[in-house]
């Protein structure tokens, strides 16, 4: 029994003088029993790969600990069935129901159902057990305590007591039982010749305990370990130091060190030496390995890094084994780079496995299965009928159905409900049976209808909703024999007895065959599915649970989705991988992404279900709970840059998500000190790329100068649009050479409206898309009122309150008359503007009449000496136009202004109602964005000829309170204002008829009601 811990830094031959001592103990004794321990199976492949190069691997046991404890169990004769993570689940949601009940859950009620509840709970009740702590110890320790961690002890001694009885074991559990074995049975692994032990950063107590045991029984032991004894307490080498400290306590044995083999590679040599040494060490070497981009966004930063590796494949001549990218948190960056290697045509290996639930065709399934537990939403219905995973051919259902489904929802104003799909199908008949049609001929969407039958339709919708409808009640069993039935199966496995007849299911796996660029992805994400339902069957047939409804079978079937992932790694690619999986690998060049401030190193953040407070008090009571503030970061950062032997690259994001500067992180400034602060380089997604510098056929055709003239005026157009020069190009809305056509369209005799006017003044080509090409956003039917329709019925209200008033002037009569005015107006509301009531309805009617009284109070407040003398008058549209003598001419107006009052002097005071609260300043004028107020004095005075005009303001209803724009406080006064709006109408219309319709956001944001939004290249959030 000699045991031996040797501790060498990184990349100094750890791995290769483990597998040089194998084959030394072969050469004398070749069936010598060897284990090798290793911490994962990405681990436990490439070691398999090293030593069978080095000249044999049979008859080495190369395992996991988990892969060992279960050996250990089944040579003990003790073989244990092992909970799968659906049945852990599914155990700890029995639990947690079973103890609410029993009313010993009060603190944890409201996350009973959430599925992060149950995670979070798991992980608990792992780092538990891999600390050796008993449930009866963890009790012991929280009593007379009636807090949080009283409920966990509950849950985990629950939990714990199940296995026992059931005889089944956990994960964790399976080690506590392993040591327990080989402590009782000292025959047990005796003849052991050689236990290695090779790339752990740490061990927990139960590895430990195991790994004691066996070293006792091994003829020689060796662990080795990443360490420098010469400096011991290295900061990039403290988690090592951790797991050191750790062997030789348990294992009572000093490190010694490792017959070094030097790196032979200048790069590593360097970083593995100086990374977080002082004073810092600039690399001398004249060609410098390290490569540094910031590019402003994950995206670019992404595409740059791919960019980078591409080359070393094409022109470095190197392998794809040989080049890997990381990051500390690979999620974010995900989407991004499998987008780009698809373009750049470089298969990925993800490691850590994929989100199931993100998986294109388990979230289509998903949304199918949601329907009818969500009572049939017309989104889900629609994207269901629409998607390319199902075959709805069974069902006659076709892509065209959905477009009609589409049109039909709006029209019947459908949310959820068969109730409101219904009556959707009945307006749908009437309406073909009168008019012919459905909706405007010139609608093309619409137009699909009117060769529908309407009733097709609803036969068709009818089919669908028996082909989904599940059971009301099932077991689990009748659920996922239900959803495997909608699956169907895969033909390419059919057997010989089966006919394409006997599936009558929607024929996801033959969909998913068809893209071949998918369907790699999209089978794997469909099997990890079907091994979810057949986890939750077993679950179901392990806890002997009831019978379930289906909206609560769908909310497990969900959390169990939720919390899985899935594997599509093909054989060959380039490595992926977050860098706490990729710690033991090693490549020739590594790019390494999210350099910046609290991206990697980390922010540390405590656990809310177990403080740091809370660790430390568990701590003094005895319990071996450890720190999870281990500041391990700078070990990480040491591990993920010592993975590559020739050639490195640091990238980072230079905009943080919400467009924020981002700061470097202290790590990146460390590294490019350390290489000698050289060149940074800047990428962005505009830079021209020479076509030696392309990566893709994309990228090529942008750089390329000799290009397909069609392409070539598509970059253009592009490229102007995103440029920040003033805007010349006509795809950049500048069109003067149709200014003929404006002028005439817009010529003297044309009628504006005043929110026309505003609306060129707030940006011209929210004008052009609004008002001259007349486009309008297709919203989807949604629950309750806009804002729109708010500030009509307000106004309605406010309207009929004053002109039915006999006494306007009079408060209590007005109060008196509103909330019955109110009450007839919200009657028809719904109808007359067209949406659905929600269950707030009721309430939100009383909120809106308290609106309103507190309006008119404040309203008569400061109307004190003023009469009410008009309400609504109209000018143009039959009545007189305004008509304004401006630098171009005469320009025509139109439109209502909501209230005239006449003030003490006999001048005119012009009230406009406004059902938002956004302020409106006097700098609004100023701009040219406000312009209504001025018009409607103007039409009051010259139009309609009530009288001099003495001020005005606008009025918002919510806040009870006049805007800070006030015609008679404006700068120069009510003259200045007139004249302001006088210029600003002139030179719109000038503009307008000039054909200069360049997008220009407006300082504070776009507008939300702007239609061109949705696809508009200079769209500016509001807050940016
Ligand atoms: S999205 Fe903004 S910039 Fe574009 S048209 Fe609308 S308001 Fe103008």
């Amino acid at each position: 029994m000699v045991s031996a811990l040797l501790l060498a830094p990184a990349a100094h031959g750890k791995t290769q003088y483990s597998i040089q001592h194998i084959q030394e103990r072969l050469v004398n004794e070749p069936l010598a029993p060897i284990t090798v321990i290793l911490p994962n199976q990405m681990r436990v492949s490439e070691f398999r790969r090293r030593l069978a190069a080095a000249g044999g691997v049979m008859g080495v046991n190369l395992v996991t600990f988990h892969n060992l404890y279960a050996q250990v169990l089944a040579r003990a004769g003790q073989p244990r069935a092992r909970l799968s993570s659906p049945v852990q689940v599914r155990l700890l949601r029995t639990i947690i129901d079973q103890l609410c009940e029993e009313g010993r859950l009060q603190h944890y009620i409201p996350l009973r159902t959430k599925p992060g509840f149950v995670t979070a709970l798991r992980t608990i009740i792992e780092e538990l057990k891999r600390a050796r702590i008993e449930p009866v110890d963890f009790s012991a320790a929280v009593s007379g305590r009636n807090d949080h961690l009283s409920e966990i002890a509950a849950i985990y001694a629950r939990y714990q007591d199940w296995l026992l009885e059931e005889n089944w074991v956990d994960p964790e559990g399976q080690g506590w039982l392993a040591a327990l074995a080989l402590d009782h049975n000292p025959q047990l692994e005796a003849g052991l010749r050689l236990l290695v032990v090779n790339g752990f950063d740490e061990f927990n107590p139960t590895q430990l305990g195991v790994l004691t045991l066996l070293a006792q029984r091994a003829d020689e032991t060796i662990i080795t370990l990443t360490g420098d004894l010469e400096r011991p307490h290295r900061l990039a080498h403290q988690r090592f130091q951790r797991a050191q400290e750790a062997i030789t306590t348990a294992l009572a044995i000093a490190p010694g060190p490792l017959p070094s083999i030097s790196p032979t590679s200048i790069l590593l040599d360097h970083l593995e030496t100086h990374l977080f040494e002082s004073p810092v060490q600039p690399i001398t070497q004249a060609l410098n390995p390290a490569h540094f981009i910031e590019s402003p966004t994950r995206a670019s930063e992404a595409r740059a890094a791919l960019r980078w590796i591409k080359t070393r494949l094409v022109k470095d001549g190197f392998e794809l084994s040989d080049v890997a990218i990381l990051a500390r948190d690979l999620t974010p960056y995900q989407p991004f780079l499998e987008e780009t290697a698809a373009e750049f045509g470089m298969p990925l290996r993800v490691l850590g496995g994929l989100p199931l639930a993100e998986n294109p065709a388990v979230a289509a399934l998903l949304n199918l299965l949601s329907i009818s537990a969500l009572d049939w939403p017309r989104r889900p219905v629609i994207a269901a009928w629409r998607s390319p995973y199902f075959d709805w051919s069974a069902e006659k259902i076709s892509p065209a159905d959905a477009v009609s489904l589409d049109s039909a929802s709006r029209l019947g104003r459908v949310i959820k409900g068969l109730d409101q799909w219904r009556a959707c199908f009945e307006l749908l008949v009437q309406r073909i049976a009168v008019d012919g049609s459905m909706i405007e001929d010139e609608d093309p969407i619409n137009l699909h209808l009117q060769q529908e039958d309407g009733s097709d339709l609803k036969e068709k919708f009818n089919v669908f909703v028996s082909r989904i409808t599940p059971p009301a009640h099932g077991s689990l069993r009748d659920y996922a024999a239900f959803i495997e039935n909608l699956i169907g199966d895969d033909p390419l496995l059919a057997t010989r007895y089966a006919s394409p007849e006997d599936d009558d299911s929607l024929k996801m796996v033959i969909r998913a065959r068809e893209n071949p660029a998918t369907a790699e992805r999209d089978l794997a994400a469909l099997q990890a599915f079907k091994d979810v339902l057949r986890g939750l069957v077993l679950a179901e047939a392990v806890l002997e649970s009831e019978s379930l409804t289906y909206a609560d079978f769908f909310v497990e079937l969900r959390g169990a989705v939720d919390g899985a992932t899935y594997s599509a790694v093909p054989e060959s690619g380039v490595l992926v991988a977050s860098v706490l999986d990729a710690r033991t690998l090693s490549f020739r060049a590594v790019a390494i992404l999210g350099l910046s401030e609290g991206e990697f190193p980390q922010w540390a953040s405590e656990d809310p279900f177990l403080s740091e407070a809370e660790r430390a008090t568990l701590r003094e009571g005895g319990l071996p709970l450890e720190s999870k503030l281990h500041g391990d970061e700078a070990t990480f950062f040491y591990q993920a840059v010592t993975r590559a032997r020739e050639q490195l690259l640091f990238c980072r994001p230079s905009l943080a998500d919400d467009g924020q500067p981002w700061e470097p992180s202290p790590y990146w400034l460390e590294v490019w000190r350390m290489f000698g602060e050289p060149e940074i380089q800047y990428v962005r997604p505009e830079d021209n790329l020479s076509p030696e510098q392309t990566a893709s056929a994309v990228e090529f055709t942008q750089a390329s100068t000799e290009l397909d003239p069609h392409i070539q005026r598509g970059i253009s157009i592009l490229t102007s649009r995103l440029s920040s020069a003033a805007a010349s190009h006509p795809h950049d809305g500048n069109l003067p050479e149709l200014s003929a056509v404006f002028s005439s369209r817009y010529a003297a005799h044309f009628g504006w409206s005043a929110s026309k006017l505003e609306s060129y003044g707030t940006c011209p080509f929210y004008f052009y898309v609004a008002y001259t090409l007349e486009l309008e956003p297709r919203t989807p039917p949604e629950e309750g009122y806009d804002a729109r329709m708010l500030g009509s019925m307000l106004h309605q209200i406010l309207e009929f309150t004053y002109q039915r008033a006999d006494d306007a002037t009079d408060l209590d009569t007005c109060l008196q008359l509103m909330p019955q005015i109110a009450q007839e107006v919200f009657e028809t509301a719904p109808a007359d503007y067209g949406f659905r009531p929600t269950p707030l309805w009721e309430m939100q009617q009383s909120e809106l009449t308290t609106i309103l009284e507190d309006t008119i109070t404040a309203l008569a407040d400061i109307s004190q000496g003023y009469i009410p003398s008009h309400f609504e008058p109209r000018f143009g549209m039959g009545e007189p136009s305004l008509v304004l003598q401006t630098e171009i001419g005469d320009v025509r107006l139109h439109g209502y202004i909501d209230r005239v009052d006449s003030g003490p002097d006999g001048r005119l005071r012009i009230i406009d109602y406004k059902a938002g609260s956004a302020a409106i300043l006097p700098r609004h004028l100023e701009e040219g964005r406000r312009l209504q107020l001025p018009i409607y004095a103007l039409a009051a005075r010259d139009a309609l000829s009530l009288g001099e005009i003495g001020g005005g303001f606008y009025w918002h209803i919510g806040k009870a309170a006049a805007s800070s724009l006030k015609l008679e406080k404006y700068p120069g006064g009510v003259q200045a204002a007139f004249d302001r709006a006088l210029q600003h109408v002139g030179s719109h219309v000038r503009n307008i008829r000039a054909g200069r319709f360049s997008p220009y956001p407006p300082k504070d944001g776009c507008p939300q009601y702007c239609p061109a939004i949705a696809f508009c290249w200079k769209y500016t959030a509001k807050g940016f």
